[in-house]
């Protein structure tokens, strides 16, 4: 299935009913629910927000994407790059398109609009307006579906999983530790204490609840492990420097059954 150039256009499906669209100009509707799409600004956009909790965080993101958004520097994204080049792969929840410069084949989605202008900007070619619970795209479209940090932000996780489990046979996924009790609870008090800037969901995961998630979605989990990126507690590190050290993410790889 691997290809070095990509047509995006083939891919996409209904994100409301998954009915395969054929887009030839540059906006339309599908036929069988009526949804409209279109293409501006050399972005796709099938952004289906039914929920009013999503659209809230979609407006928030938007505004912390106004300035461009500096991810970590310890070479994570060449390393998810890496995994992306010369497979068919998506990026859920691409921000500024980091992976997208890295492999320039990744289709990258995107709920914030101001993050797809940057990228956009940056030069990233394959855009996508769209909400991670709802994706625009055909069954088994993708190699390879990324979600780096992300999915302890979204409304409704399951989704999110089963919909990268629908779309791609191999899921790579970075996802917000939990810590376990009481330890947890100390967490809070010290994002609170340090004043990290929250997103607007912020759910991390135990391990039992994460891998709860991608066995619902019929996934087989075949490689798990830490990120070794610290935790960012802000202020509270010049008072336990300790917590510095603390890995912040599960890093999980699994892959869809036949
Ligand atoms: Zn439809």
């Amino acid at each position: 299935m691997s290809t070095k150039k990509l047509q995006l256009m083939h891919l996409f499906a209904c994100p409301q009913c998954k009915t395969r669209l054929f887009p030839i100009k540059m906006k339309g509707k599908c036929p069988r629910c009526g949804f409209r799409y279109r293409k501006s600004g050399g972005i796709w956009h099938f952004l289906k927000t039914g929920d009013v909790q999503t659209q809230s965080s979609a407006k928030r993101y938007n505004s912390m994407h106004k300035k461009n958004f500096i991810g970590p520097d310890d070479g994570s994204y060449e390393i998810l790059g890496s995994f992306a080049r010369g497979n068919r792969t998506v990026d859920i929840a691409c921000g500024d398109g980091r992976i997208e410069t890295l492999a320039p084949e990744t289709v990258g989605v995107e709920f914030s609009l101001n993050a797809l202008k940057n990228a956009k900007s940056r030069g990233v070619k394959h855009l996508v307006h769209a909400d991670a619970q709802a994706l625009p795209f055909t069954d088994n479209s993708f190699d390879v579906a990324i979600c780096a940090g992300s999915l302890e932000h979204f409304v409704d996780p399951q989704s999110a999983v089963n919909e990268m489990a629908r779309v791609a046979s191999i899921q790579i996924l970075t996802v917000h530790k939990k810590l376990p009790f009481p330890l947890s609870l100390g967490e809070r008090v010290l994002t609170n204490l340090g004043r990290v800037t929250h997103q607007p969901i912020e759910r991390p995961f135990s391990r039992r609840a994460l891998m709860g998630l991608l066995r619902k979605a019929g996934l087989h989990t075949v490689f798990e492990g830490v990120w070794t990126l610290p935790v960012n507690y802000g202020k509270a590190v010049s008072y336990l420097p300790q917590l510095s050290s603390l890995p912040s993410c599960h890093f999980v790889v699994s892959i869809k059954r036949k």
